[in-house]
């Protein structure tokens, strides 16, 4: 088997099939329907824009804690015939274009993961979900906007006044819609930071010099300034450059899906102007930043809030899960934000494999709420972190800037630290090796699997299994390391 997961074997089918409706045809609830299909329930994602609407015009992209799950549902061929695959970052000032240091993706750790680390359009990731899950036999609804939910008896109304009911809810309706606040029991819009990313997309052909550069070192670039930082790389094979800009919002708010009217030159301050005026070119470092304010196309506004960690995902009543955006708002265009949205429907479709009887869907809720939590957490912890550091200003500028140049003028890695577990490279370890369907077939065959057993023998009138630890110790926790599917 080649290094990256390829795993696509049939997966366990659910003995009991039950239905879903899913709120929110995003990535989140695509990737889930996908997910739920696999194992034989029944799904219906109801969506309130059409098809066009849904999708991004910039870029995404995947990391190879992502790539893998896609990898194992047989998307593999698709997703590399679409993106371009990073095997470097390079790091510069935004204000002067000056180059910090690069990092070359270390083969091994890839090899690792399983995965790869790729970018895409969202429009493009979009679709390869999209196509997937219909071919599943996963039913997708446009227009169809969710204007009331009843959690106890699982139904939903449309705007057209239709109702509709399930055995299970799964809000993926993003940081903006009507499932978080039904679990959370009132609104919670998160604090504005004063950040915004400004998303947009450069057309290769108008900034030749530096699109060559992007597409023949196969990376993604960054540049840190104080309260600005851009996060560039190419999509469409290479024919436009994703631009992220990280800028103070200017008072206003905005978010994905609204109509991109900002112009990118209004945006990008800060620059020197000596550099800001120079002509792209090979030579030129500061082309990054000339190239956006002179050629991007309009921007859309994403406001950055900051959101406290929910305590809840399922809701009391016990049939709405929340997954993706709707569970945990990452910042715009991070890392792990997307990636995050697909190891939610990845994890909820292999514990709802195991279901066999109705009382067991509210104890899978609550797994799944436990299995993601802490991950989550985690991630997104780290994920504010990074839009800090990119845009860090003073002596942590200073200090985050001198690190990253003695590192390069010593050849090494800039991501790299002298040994301690603490790097952001180690960090990228962790995050990226996780696998999220071994971790949940793990939460089975540790718990899952217990739990029924110790039923099973009350219901015999056996007495009940009390030396759990004794138990556990026998259990032979499976592995899908060796790329076998665990069932
Ligand atoms: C239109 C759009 C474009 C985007 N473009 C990019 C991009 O270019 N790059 C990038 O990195 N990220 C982009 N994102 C964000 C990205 O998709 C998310 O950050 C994450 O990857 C997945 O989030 P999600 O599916 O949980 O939530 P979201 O992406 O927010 O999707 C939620 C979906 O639920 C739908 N919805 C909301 N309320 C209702 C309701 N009441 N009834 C029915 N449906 C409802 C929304 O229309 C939306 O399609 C975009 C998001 C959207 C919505």
């Amino acid at each position: 088997m080649s290094a990256e997961s390829s795993r696509s074997n049939p997966p366990l089918q659910a003995t009991l099939p039950i239905s879903f409706l899913i709120i929110g045809g995003g990535i989140a609830g695509l990737a889930c329907a996908l997910a739920l299909r696999r194992v034989g329930h029944h799904v219906l994602v109801l969506e309130r824009e059409d098809r066009a609407s849904a999708r991004g015009g910039s870029g995404v992209r995947l990391p190879p804690n992502l790539s893998k799950i896609l990898f194992h549902w047989g998307l593999r061929d698709i997703l590399t015939s679409k993106s371009s695959i990073t095997k470097r970052l390079i790091f510069m000032r935004y204000e002067t274009g000056e180059m910090l240091g690069e990092h070359i993706w270390d083969v091994d750790m890839l090899k690792e993961t399983r995965g790869l680390f790729m970018m895409l359009a969202h429009s493009e990731l979009y679709d390869i979900l999209y196509e997937a899950a219909i071919e599943r036999g996963a039913r997708v609804r446009y227009n169809a906007n969710v204007v009331e939910l009843d959690a106890l008896e699982a139904t939903v109304v449309l705007e057209t006044g239709e109702e509709l009911s399930a055995d299970v809810l799964v809000g993926a309706d993003g940081e903006h819609g009507l499932c978080r606040p039904a679990v959370v029991g009132e609104n919670a819009p998160g604090d504005l930071t004063g950040l915004a990313l400004f998303d947009t997309v450069v057309p290769s052909r108008e900034v030749p010099a530096y699109a060559e550069r992007i597409t023949e070192w196969h990376g993604q670039f960054a540049a840190f300034g104080s309260g600005h930082a851009i996060v560039a790389y190419p999509i469409h094979g290479a024919e436009d450059i994703a631009f992220q800009f990280y800028a103070p919002d200017g008072g206003q708010e905005g978010k994905y899906g609204d109509k991109p009217s900002v112009d990118v030159p209004s945006i990008v301050d800060g620059i020197n102007p000596e550099y800001g005026n120079a002509l792209p070119s090979p030579n030129s470092q500061c082309s990054l930043t000339y190239a956006v304010a002179k050629f991007a196309r309009k921007a859309v506004r994403v406001s950055i809030r900051q959101h406290r960690d929910l305590d809840d995902w399922v809701h009391d009543d016990g049939r709405l899960v929340l997954i993706g955006e709707a569970a945990h708002p990452f910042p715009p265009s991070t890392i792990q934000g997307t990636a995050m949205a697909v190891e939610d429907g990845a994890v909820l479709a292999k514990l709802f494999s195991h279901i066999s009887e109705p009382r067991q869907i509210e104890s899978f809720l609550y797994a799944f709420q436990e299995l993601r939590q802490e991950r989550v957490k985690a991630v997104r912890q780290g994920e504010l972190g990074s839009v800090l550091y990119m845009t860090a200003d003073g002596e942590m500028a200073a200090a985050r800037d001198a690190g990253m140049r003695a590192k390069a003028a010593a050849g090494k890695n800039v991501l790299e630290g002298d040994g301690d577990a603490e790097s952001i490279w180690e960090e990228y370890r962790v995050v990226f090796g996780y696998d999220c369907e071994d971790e949940a077939d793990d939460w089975w065959v540790q718990w899952g699997m217990l739990r029924e057993r110790a039923r099973e023998r009350e219901a015999e009138g056996a007495p009940p299994l009390l030396d759990f630890a004794a138990m556990m110790a026998k259990v032979e926790v499976s592995s899908t390391h060796d790329g076998e599917e665990a069932y």
